[in-house]
C-alpha cells in the first residue's frame, strides 16, 4: 500500500471514530483509520454470539450523559432504546441495590428506617474527612466502616489489585450514596442503549467516502507504508513513546462469556460480587439490549494485571509518570493524543466523545488559521479505496 492521507488515526474506538467522522464529514479531510483489532468500536464493540444473542465482547457498556450536545451528536448514527441501568450487589447471600440506598440498608440490617432516619444512621457511622484523597476515605466518610467493608473494600481490591487506601478518591467517588429509594446506577439526564447495538452505531458513523478503514493493522507497521500530514493516536501513551519513562499500569480484565440454556439468569443486567469469587461482576446482556431469545448469555469479569489495557490506574505515582509522557506528547507537532488510554484518564464513553469533539474544534481552528495565513483553500477529498 502506498497512500497519502491528511490524517492517520490510530484506534477505532470512540475517540478515533468520532474524530474520523468529524474530520471526514465536517472538514472534508481524507482519513486512514486503523485498529489492530479486527473490528471497529474499541471496547464498546458488540456482536451476536454463537446463539445469536447480542453481547459486548469487552464487558457491559451503557451509554449515559448529561450533555445534550453529545447525545444529539450520537443520535445522527443510531436510534435508541430507553434503558435505565440497575445493579445489585451480592452481600451476605442477599442481592441488594448498589449504589447504597434506603432499601440497601433496611434489607441488609433488617430495619425499617425512613429517609430521615437513614440519614441519621449514616451520619452516626460516617468517619469524617474534610477532603478525602483516597477511595477508602471517600467511602468511610459517606457510610462508615461496616458498609465500606461489605460493599467496597474487597470489590476494589479485586478490581484494582490494590487496597482502596492506595487509590485516588475519584474511583470510589463514581458510586454515590443515596438516602432515598432511587436504585438507578446512573442519574444522568440521557440514559440509552443504541437500538441496534454499538457496532452498528460505529459502522454508520464511519460510512463516509473520505474514511479508509484498516482493521487488523497495527500503527507501528502501518506507518511505514502510508504517508500522512497529521496523526491522531488513541492507544496507550507509554507504548507510543516506547516506554521511555517506564510502563504505565493499565488494569486488564479476562472476560468469560457463557450462553445458558434458560431464558433468564439474574433479575438485573449486572450483579456485583464484592466478597465472593474471583470475578467482580456478572452481566446478562438481554437486560441491556431488550432482545427476545429463549436462551441467555452472560459474561464474568476477572480482573488481572497483564493483558489488553482497559483501565488507567488512578494513583499519585502513575499520575506522575503520565505527567512526563504528557510533556513529551505536548512537544509533538502534528500528533494529537485523545481517549482513555492516550490521556490516561478513567473516562466514560461520553467523556471520550466530548474530548474528541473538543480536539476536532481545535484542529479545525488550526486549519482555519493556517489557511487564512497562507490564503489557501481546503483541498478536495481524494477518493480512496478500502484497504
Ligand atoms: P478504546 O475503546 O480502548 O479504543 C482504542 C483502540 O485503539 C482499541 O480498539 C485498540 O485496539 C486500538 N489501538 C491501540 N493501539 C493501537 C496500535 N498501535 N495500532 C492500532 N490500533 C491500536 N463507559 C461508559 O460510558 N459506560 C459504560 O457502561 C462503560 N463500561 C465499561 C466497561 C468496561 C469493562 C470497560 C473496560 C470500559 C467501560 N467503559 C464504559 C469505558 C469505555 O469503554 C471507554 O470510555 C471508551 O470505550 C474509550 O474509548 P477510546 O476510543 O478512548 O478507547
Ligand atoms: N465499587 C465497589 N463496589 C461495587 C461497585 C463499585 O467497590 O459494588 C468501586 C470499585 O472500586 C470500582 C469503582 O467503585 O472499580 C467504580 O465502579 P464502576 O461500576 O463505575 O466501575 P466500571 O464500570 O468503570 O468498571
Amino acid at each position: 500500500m502506498n497512500y497519502s492521507f491528511d490524517y492517520l488515526i490510530v484506534g477505532a474506538g470512540f475517540a478515533g471514530s468520532v474524530l474520523a467522522e468529524r474530520l471526514a464529514a465536517g472538514s472534508n479531510k481524507s482519513v486512514l483509520l486503523c485498529d489492530r483489532r479486527d473490528h471497529v468500536g474499541g471496547n464498546a464493540y458488540d456482536h451476536p454470539d454463537a446463539a445469536g444473542i447480542l453481547v459486548h465482547k469487552y464487558g457491559p457498556h451503557i451509554f449515559h450523559t448529561n450533555s445534550r450536545d453529545i447525545f444529539n451528536y450520537l443520535s445522527r448514527f443510531t436510534a435508541w432504546r430507553e434503558y435505565e441501568h440497575r445493579v445489585l450487589a451480592c452481600v451476605e447471600g442477599k442481592l441488594l441495590p448498589i449504589p447504597i440506598n434506603l432499601d440497601t440498608i433496611n434489607r441488609l440490617y433488617g430495619l425499617e428506617l425512613t429517609e430521615n432516619e437513614v440519614e441519621q444512621f449514616l451520619a452516626a457511622r460516617a468517619i469524617a474527612c474534610a477532603s478525602p484523597r483516597t477511595s477508602e476515605q471517600v467511602v468511610l466518610s459517606r457510610v462508615g466502616r461496616d458498609l465500606y467493608e461489605k460493599f467496597f473494600r474487597n470489590y476494589t481490591r479485586k478490581q484494582w489489585g490494590v487496597d482502596p487506601s492506595q487509590l485516588d478518591a475519584q474511583v470510589a467517588a463514581r458510586i454515590p450514596v443515596r438516602t432515598n429509594r432511587d436504585d438507578r446506577y446512573f442519574t444522568d439526564s440521557f440514559q440509552f442503549m443504541p437500538k441496534h447495538g454499538f457496532t452498528r452505531l460505529f459502522e454508520n458513523m464511519l460510512d463516509h467516502k473520505n474514511i479508509t478503514l484498516a482493521l487488523g493493522a497495527d500503527y507501528r507497521e502501518l506507518r511505514k507504508e502510508v504517508s500522512f500530514e497529521k496523526l491522531i493516536y488513541t492507544g496507550p501513551v507509554d507504548e507510543f513513546f516506547e516506554y521511555r519513562y517506564g510502563k504505565l499500569p493499565y488494569r486488564s480484565l479476562r472476560f468469560e462469556h457463557e450462553t445458558l440454556n434458560k431464558e433468564w439468569h439474574q433479575p438485573v443486567a449486572v450483579v456485583n460480587y464484592p466478597n465472593d469469587f474471583d470475578y467482580t461482576r456478572v452481566t446478562e446482556f438481554k437486560h441491556l439490549t431488550g432482545q427476545n431469545h429463549s436462551r441467555t448469555s452472560v459474561v464474568y469479569e476477572f480482573p488481572q494485571t497483564t493483558g489488553d489495557p482497559y483501565y488507567p490506574v488512578p494513583q499519585p505515582a502513575n499520575a506522575a509518570i503520565y505527567g512526563k509522557y504528557r510533556e513529551l506528547a505536548q512537544q509533538r507537532q502534528n500528533v494529537h493524543f485523545v481517549g482513555r488510554l492516550a490521556t490516561y484518564r478513567y473516562y466514560n464513553m461520553d467523556q471520550v466523545i466530548g474530548q474528541a469533539l473538543t480536539t476536532y474544534r481545535k484542529l479545525s481552528q488550526e486549519d482555519f488559521r493556517r489557511d487564512q495565513s497562507t490564503n489557501r483553500e481546503h483541498h478536495p477529498a481524494r477518493s480512496l479505496q478500502r484497504v
